[in-house]
């Protein structure tokens, strides 16, 4: 993954301020896939945005994610490092690039359905019944002993084995941690949410690079394009030189 210059990046930042977190992930995916259109990103598999967006945190930031946690049984801070890397390689190596329908067959029926996207689960969110939503949107098709039937004609067990498989086809569309306590032993699980978290880390770096700018250029009185085209070995090399002076 080719890195984004600190310019590119920066804009990206100014321009997820005003959105929601769903727009920033958006963002994000957009830096991550430069080489995918910017309607499609959001019908892309879960699973595939949550590796890119560990691809992308990986080239930005590093391979070690530092993430904190509270025990659900005693409440203590726990602490610990996973690996972008890892989670980039075997998320991006389980799913299946490219076909992204599956198929069930059970008891007379033949249905095909989508991995869901970003854009499927948001707008599945919105409506009364979020779980038929999804259903009916990414439905390809469904048929009967031959008859061609609707989305909400699906029997529960035919819907469990659709969910069961759209799990098994993108598994990384949910990216679960078990975590033991140090303390009492108990294991917490929590969701890992790759766009926040890297939304959060995006943030900080944004606010520390506006400082390093205005630094330089109230020493040097270079412009901030200027400033921000300096490698960041550069950029720290004259910070350093600003404050021994
Ligand atoms: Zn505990």
């Amino acid at each position: 993954m080719a890195i984004t210059g600190a310019a590119e990046l920066l804009a990206t930042w100014e321009a997820g301020l005003a959105e929601a977190p769903t727009g920033r992930a958006l963002l994000l995916h957009r830096t991550a896939r430069p080489d995918v259109d910017t309607a499609t990103l959001p019908v892309l598999p879960v699973g595939e945005r949550e590796a890119d967006l560990f691809a992308l945190r990986r080239a930005l930031f590093g391979e070690r994610m530092q993430v904190r946690l509270a025990c659900s049984a005693c409440g203590e801070d726990m602490e610990f490092d996973l690996d972008a890397g890892e989670f980039a390689r075997s998320l991006a190596g389980q799913g299946t690039p490219g076909d992204s329908v599956v198929r069930v067959r059970q008891d007379g029926w033949d249905v095909e359905f989508r991995l869901p996207g970003v854009a499927d689960l948001t707008a599945a969110a919105r409506a009364a019944d979020p779980r038929t939503a999804l259903l009916a949107r990414c439905l390809v098709s469904a048929v009967r002993d031959g008859t061609p039937v609707g989305a909400g004609d699906l029997p529960v067990p035919v819907q469990r084995r659709i969910a069961e498989a759209v799990e098994a086809a993108d598994p990384g569309a949910d990216v679960t941690l078990t975590i033991a306590c140090p303390e009492c032993g108990d294991a917490t699980r929590a969701e890992l949410d790759i766009a926040s978290y890297l939304w959060t880390e995006l943030d900080a770096w944004a606010r520390d690079l506006l400082l390093d700018v205005h630094l330089l250029a109230t020493s040097y009185g270079w412009s901030e394009p200027e400033i921000l085209a300096l490698s960041p070995l550069r950029r720290r090399y004259y910070l350093e030189l600003c404050a021994d002076v």
